[in-house]
This record gives C-alpha cells, structure tokens and sequence, in this order.
C-alpha cells in the first residue's frame, strides 16, 4: 500500500514529490510517457527564479528530479496506467497488469499540444509536421528551407525565433493581427528578420500526403476568404495545449475542455485526490504557477492524511 502515488514528472510532479518526500510520505512518482514534462521540449528557460541566465528545460527538469530523489523519492518510468478507480478507499491504479494502491494520489499530468484537427496533419506527422521545434527543428530536412509556424502565443514565438538557426525563412501563421505572446517574446520573433508574419490567417489544408513530406500550406485569410498556397518544408505547430486528463474521466470533477477542476486548494471532487500543474490551469500555465501548485498539493497530501 502506497501513502502518495504522484501521477506525471513536470514541474508539479517533481515539486510535489520534493515536499512529500520531505514531510516523510515516502511518495511514489509515476513519470509518465514524457519524463520531465512539456518543458523538456522547449530550449532555454529564461523565467524560472535562480537561473538569471537562463537554464535549459531539460536540465531543469533533471535537477528538480536530483532534488525530490535525494529525501527518498522513488520514481517509476515508462508506467502505463489504463485504468483507475477514485471510488473507495484505498484509491487504485492499474499500471499495464499490476495494481497499485494508494491513500492519497496527486494528478500532476499536464497537458498536451492542441492540433489543427486536418487529417493532412495526422498524416503528415514526423514527416514535416511537428509539434516541437527544440526536438525536430534541426532535422536536415528543414534546413535553408522556409518553414511554417502555426500560433500567436509565447510558445510559436519560441519555436519561430530556435528556428531562424536553420531554415531559409520562418513564415509565423497566425489567426489574428496581433500576437498573444508576452510582449518580450512579441518584441524579438518581429524584430527577427528571418521571421515574417503572416497574419489573419489559418492553415486550411497541408501538401503534399503523396510525396510522404510537407511541401505548401494552403492558407485561408479569416478577414477576406482568399486562399492561399505557401510553400514550406515544414509545419510547426504551437496552438496551445489540452489538459491530459482523459484517464480521469467520471473519476473527478472535470470541466468541459478537461481541466480538472480543484475548489478548495489542490482539492479535487475526490476526498484524497489531489491535482496540480497544467491539467488544472488553464490561465497561467508557467513552470513556476506549476511548481507552486505541485508544492501546495504535497501539503494538502500530509494535512489530509494528517486528520
Ligand atoms: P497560448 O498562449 O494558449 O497560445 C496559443 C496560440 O495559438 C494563440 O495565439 C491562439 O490564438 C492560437 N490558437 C489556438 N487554437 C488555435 C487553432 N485551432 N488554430 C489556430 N490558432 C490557434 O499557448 P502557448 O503559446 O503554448 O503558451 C502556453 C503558456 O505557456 C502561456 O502561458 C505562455 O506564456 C507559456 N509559455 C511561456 C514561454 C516563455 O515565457 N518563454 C514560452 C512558451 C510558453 P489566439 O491568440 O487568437 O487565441
């Protein structure tokens, strides 16, 4: 029987893991199939406290991980859980055919990326569209060729500006004529002469499925309904993301875009079960909102079990 088994290895999981292992709940911290989390997959983390130069996502998770480890984390990688049941007491959890028990659970799975929903897309996966620049941006069947972005946020800035070291030119679709992005990041991807903005816009379709790689876009301006080809070797896609929380359906209280929904604190519907990070947040969504909330989520474990 496990006092806390802690779901997903972000920012939320490793911090919630580091406070419940310091208040001696010997927690059990599933990773997930992503060790790390999202933030492993963008470059340098320029607005996490302590690293005033930045430090690289991955490094970032690894040390957090050193740090939740070293008070007696035990952490369980590659875990495929198919099932689970909040209903009684002890809480379980099917991990492929093995069955784990628990009296408290902390969700900290965060989320996913958000596809354009094209069948092109689906099927042109891997073979020039992606949804991660950092991990396939310097692939050689991107470079000196111009490329696409999708999005208007912190994370399509990110993509666009890590991907100026390799292609010919960066086109950055968005669907509006301003950016969400922070003004930081707005500021540097339209100052980048690489980087051109393609505004009012929206990918309609991506060519070419027979060629078994991406060679155009076909683009759709919101404002006028012109139609467009652009020619690229790449689609990047950075639209946001959707909370990972299919899993805990029926479960506990969710809204209607899969977010879990907390009440008080941490709290989730389920006395014992606790969510933390980006699976419930869907207004900050930063590694430091994350960390704060895994920590939170730690402490309302040991007074929960505490009563
Ligand atoms: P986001 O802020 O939610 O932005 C998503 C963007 O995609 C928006 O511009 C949105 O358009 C667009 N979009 C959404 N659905 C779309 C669709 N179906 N078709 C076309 N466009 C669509 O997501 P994010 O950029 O991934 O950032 C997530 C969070 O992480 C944010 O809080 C951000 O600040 C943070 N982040 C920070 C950094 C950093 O500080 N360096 C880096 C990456 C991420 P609209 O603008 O019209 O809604």
């Amino acid at each position: 029987m496990e006092t806390v088994v802690i779901i997903g290895s972000g920012c939320a999981g490793w911090i919630a893991a580091l406070y419940a292992a310091r208040a001696n709940l010997n927690p059990l911290l599933l990773t997930g199939a992503q060790p790390g989390g999202l933030l492993t997959t963008t470059s340098i983390v320029e607005n996490y406290p302590g690293f005033p130069d930045g430090i690289d996502g991955t490094e970032l998770m690894l040390r957090m991980q050193k740090q939740a480890e070293r008070f007696g984390t035990r952490t369980q990688y590659g875990v495929n859980i198919t099932r689970v049941d909040f209903s009684a007491r002890p809480f379980k959890l099917w991990a492929d055919d093995e069955l784990i028990e628990t009296r408290a659970v902390i969700i900290a799975v965060g989320a996913s990326h958000r596809h354009i929903g094209l069948k092109s897309e689906e099927l042109l996966e891997r073979k020039g569209v992606t949804y991660c620049a950092t991990c396939d941006g310097a692939l050689p069947m991107f470079r000196n060729q111009p490329l696409v972005v999708v999005g208007g946020g912190d994370s399509a800035c990110e993509e666009a500006l890590y991907l100026t070291h390799f292609g010919s030119k960066v086109y950055l679709v968005h669907r509006r004529d301003q950016l969400r992005a922070s003004k930081i990041m707005a500021g540097r991807a339209l100052g980048n002469p690489k980087i051109q903005p393609v505004w009012d816009s929206v990918v309609g379709d991506i060519l070419d499925v027979k060629q078994d790689k991406v060679v155009s876009v076909k683009l759709r301006n919101v404002k006028t309904g012109a139609i467009s080809d652009l020619a690229c070797a790449g689609v990047f896609v950075a639209i946001g993301h959707v909370p990972s929380t299919n899993l805990f359906k029926g479960q506990v209280e969710m809204d209607a875009d899969g977010y879990i929904i907390c009440k008080k604190g941490t709290y989730t519907s389920v006395p014992g079960v606790f969510a933390a990070g980006d699976c419930v947040d869907r207004i900050y969504r930063q590694a430091i909102t994350a960390a704060g909330t895994g920590c939170a989520a730690a402490i309302d474990v040991e007074r929960y079990l505490a009563r």
